[in-house]
């Protein structure tokens, strides 16, 4: 049948994931990953047929695991290598002679159907093609583990799969080159036979599950597909307060009781870094500020543990399907010291915010004597906080 053919390849052991069963027979839900891999193509309208290039020990698992498709594919055995196994799917196709071939990663599940079409588009064109996505990260030449220079990621790509190729262009570059060479991926064997190659724009979901972290995120996007759906935007807030000193023995600060020889003054227990950073969280939300919220008029909050205002700000955010990412809180005041419950600190506010400490920074700096924090008088806060919660349309 001419047309466009898909060859998934799942002829691979998938050592990295541990375990007696290759990867791509694992389970997302009730299937298998190779299973969600093949629906995406046999329930896709540019796609004639399907050739899958199984192990040769793998048969029972695949007649076990895929039983829906058994009538509806073509099944070839692969081989010692990834390019031998595709090379052994692609010969299998010739009394098809399909006019182009998508060839897949059977652990690829979450191509999309419009990377899919997009592929078909251009290899039916008489191009080859390939799903990439753009390079994010800084990059680092590291052989030791120290950094010994930067890339430039400008004009660098991740290769995918699908790779789409019109037919004949492909069968010919496989049998032009050698096993010794073994190429990673189709598009290698392709260039190193004078092809040119197109990158199809994909994005970062179609990944290839190769860690027990890929496979537990792609548990959940299985499981929770409308968390798939939801596009987060980061918001920033912004918090600043001020209490005075009066007599006392003790200040509250970021959620800890410090020992000093006066105490801040405030209608709860004025814990000045806790109440900028409420704000800097009420900030990101749009939400006012913790006046709105906790009006000093009203005598339920004389005396309170701040603890509870940021509670409340970090509540807000889940309702509203967010999360805190980052939180940054800067004390200025002489005295008292900062640094020394700095670590006891940060715990306590992770605690509150129930967020790792690694996400949870606090400063403090002098005012070098100068205004009121520099005379003593009292201690300012500064807090700035980081999340993300759904996009508003
Ligand atoms: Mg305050």
């Amino acid at each position: 049948m001419p047309g466009t053919w898909a060859i998934i390849v799942a002829a691979g052991r998938g050592s990295r994931l541990g375990g007696e069963t290759p990867k791509q027979y694992l389970h997302l839900g009730k299937h298998s990953i190779l299973t969600h891999t093949l629906r995406k193509f046999a329930t896709h309208s540019k796609v004639d047929g399907i050739m899958v290039v199984i192990h040769p020990d793998d048969s029972p698992l695949f007649q076990d695991n895929c039983a829906a498709f058994t009538d509806r594919v073509l099944i070839q055995h692969g081989g010692d290598t990834r390019q031998e196994s595709v090379r052994n799917g692609l010969l299998a196709l010739q009394d098809q002679s399909p006019d182009c071939v998508l060839i897949h990663d059977a652990a690829r599940p979450f191509v999309s159907d419009e990377v899919i079409s997009n592929l078909v588009n251009v290899a039916n064109e008489g191009t080859a093609a390939i799903a990439a996505s753009p390079v994010v990260d800084s990059l680092k030449y590291a052989p030791d583990t120290t950094i010994e220079k930067n890339i430039e990621r400008a004009g660098l790509w991740h290769a995918q799969t699908p790779q789409a190729f019109p037919y004949s262009m492909i069968v010919e570059a496989h049998l032009s080159v050698t096993d010794q060479e073994n190429h990673t991926d189709d598009a290698a064997v392709a260039e190193a036979c004078g092809n040119s190659i197109t990158l199809i724009h994909s994005d970062r979901s179609n990944f290839k599950i190769t860690t027990n972290e890929d496979l537990e995120l792609a548990k959940n996007m299985i499981l929770n597909p409308q968390n798939n759906r939801i596009i987060m935007e980061s918001r920033t807030g912004l918090g600043y307060d001020v209490h005075c000193f009066e007599d006392g023995d003790h200040v509250t600060l970021c959620g800890v009781n410090i020992p000093h020889t006066r105490k801040l003054k405030g209608h709860s227990d004025a814990d000045v870094g806790l109440h900028a950073l409420t704000d800097a969280i009420l900030g990101a939300l749009c939400e006012g500020d913790i006046g709105t919220h906790f009006p000093p008029s009203d005598p339920q909050w004389k005396g309170a543990k701040s603890d509870q205002f940021l509670e409340f700000a970090r509540d807000l955010v889940i309702k509203r399907g967010g999360k805190i990412i980052h939180v940054d809180v800067t004390l200025v005041c002489e005295r008292p010291k900062i640094g020394p419950h700095r670590d006891s600190m940060v715990t306590r506010m992770s605690e509150i915010l129930d967020i790792s400490s690694s996400r949870v920074s606090i400063k403090a700096t002098t005012s070098e004597r100068l205004g009121f924090t520099g005379r003593e008088e009292g201690i300012a806060a500064q807090a700035v906080a980081t999340i993300q919660i759904p996009a508003e349309n």
